[in-house]
């Protein structure tokens, strides 16, 4: 019979990092997660072979302090929560401590990073290169914010480099995860080049319009001019965003982003009052397109449901389907056709004058 061990600190993170580092875009959404939950107003992406060479994400966020540096990368180190409490209110998008352990323990991973005001006025650095217990700190000139490069994924995991696919493939699942990031957060200035080419510059939107084209820009025009604007709100609960009409429905169930106080989610009891919600207007076999925030009172979200946080679990379920359902079948019903002509009349002009500005593909 064999005895049992104890995995050393650098096994067990590989082995945890299997639930966060499926590809590179897992990584990718983890970072830009961090950059957001650090305050960050400008985030910009850099990826070298569909991100499987390099990726590298800079933020202009609150930074970590240098005596924090080496804690960021160990397993269950977090500055979000601190007791069990703080679960049942989650109000940031990471609370795990995982995924920068996760992620320097399957790759070679560069931390640079400033606080302000910090009395040097000088960043640190901080290297892994697949193992904490050696990393090594050294000073650098940086802004305030933070770099996190992460190269050569997988150099030292070959089995699981085995399971990356084409560039190209890895490159459009980074793609739609910028995009699901983009969408959650327009006051955000985000940027994405891959292989030293831009692929978007998406300045910060505030204004309506400026919120349409960048709708425009990441779901198409076809989208933005074919969808309604809604804002719903009862007591605790508040439902916003853009739905399709029926006039743009999918044969793919392609353009579905659904966001629950900030976090993109995929949830049963949400897909199921949105396809209710449809039914009358939408022909059998064809999906909806849409771009819907939830806002709720944290503590009815449980978001500790799964590694990725990628499933929230309600605790209304109930109440949650019905306030969608009603929310979205009302604002469907009182569509008229002319409502649709308008619509296309006015946004495609300035669709197409912004569309070739920004987007450079
Ligand atoms: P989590 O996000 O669940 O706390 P991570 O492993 O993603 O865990 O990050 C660990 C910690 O490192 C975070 O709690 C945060 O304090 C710090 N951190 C990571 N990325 C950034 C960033 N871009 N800006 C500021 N702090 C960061
Ligand atoms: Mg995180």
């Amino acid at each position: 019979m064999n005895r049992i061990n104890l995995l050393d600190q650098k096994l067990a993170n590989q082995i945890a990092a299997g639930e966060v580092v499926e590809r590179p875009a897992s990584i990718v959404k983890e970072l830009i997660e961090n950059s957001l939950d650090a305050g960050a107003s400008k985030i910009m992406i850099e990826v070298e072979q569909g991100g499987t060479k390099l990726l590298r994400i800079r933020d202009d966020g609150s930074g970590i302090l240098k005596q924090d540096l080496t804690l960021a990368l160990h397993r269950h180190a977090t500055s979000k929560i601190v007791k069990l409490g703080d679960l049942e209110k989650i109000a940031s998008l990471g609370f795990r401590g995982e995924a920068l352990a996760s992620i320097s323990s399957v790759s070679r991973v560069s931390l640079m990073s400033k606080v302000m005001g910090d009395e040097n006025d000088t960043g640190w650095k901080i290297q892994s290169d697949g193992n904490v217990a050696n990393a090594s700190l050294t000073p650098i000139a940086h802004a305030k914010g933070t770099t996190i490069e992460v190269r050569d994924l997988f150099f030292n995991t070959p089995a699981r480099r085995k399971f990356l696919k084409k560039e190209k493939t890895e490159f459009s699942k980074i793609d739609e995860i910028i995009k699901r990031l983009a969408l959650s957060r327009f006051d955000v200035h985000v940027s994405l080049r891959h292989n030293q080419k831009v692929i978007y510059n998406l300045l910060p939107a505030r204004s309506e319009l400026e919120k349409q084209r960048r709708l425009s820009l990441l779901c198409g025009s076809k989208f933005i001019e074919n969808a309604i604007h809604i804002e719903i709100e009862r007591p605790g609960i508040k439902l916003w965003g853009w739905v399709g009409l029926a006039t743009f429905s999918r044969s793919q169930a392609d353009l579905q982003y659904f966001y629950v106080n900030g976090r993109t989610i995929r949830d049963k009891i949400v897909t199921h009052a949105v396809r209710q919600a449809y039914r009358d207007v939408l022909f059998h076999g064809r999906h909806p397109a849409y771009v819907l925030f939830l806002e709720l009172d944290p503590s009815t979200v449980d978001v500790n449901v799964h590694p990725t946080k990628h499933e929230v679990r309600f605790r209304e379920s109930r109440v949650v389907h019905d306030f969608l359902f009603g929310a979205l079948h009302k604002s469907l019903s009182q569509v008229t056709p002319s409502d649709q002509l308008e619509r296309s009349g006015s946004l495609s002009e300035l669709n197409t004058a912004f569309e070739s500005k920004q987007r450079v593909s």
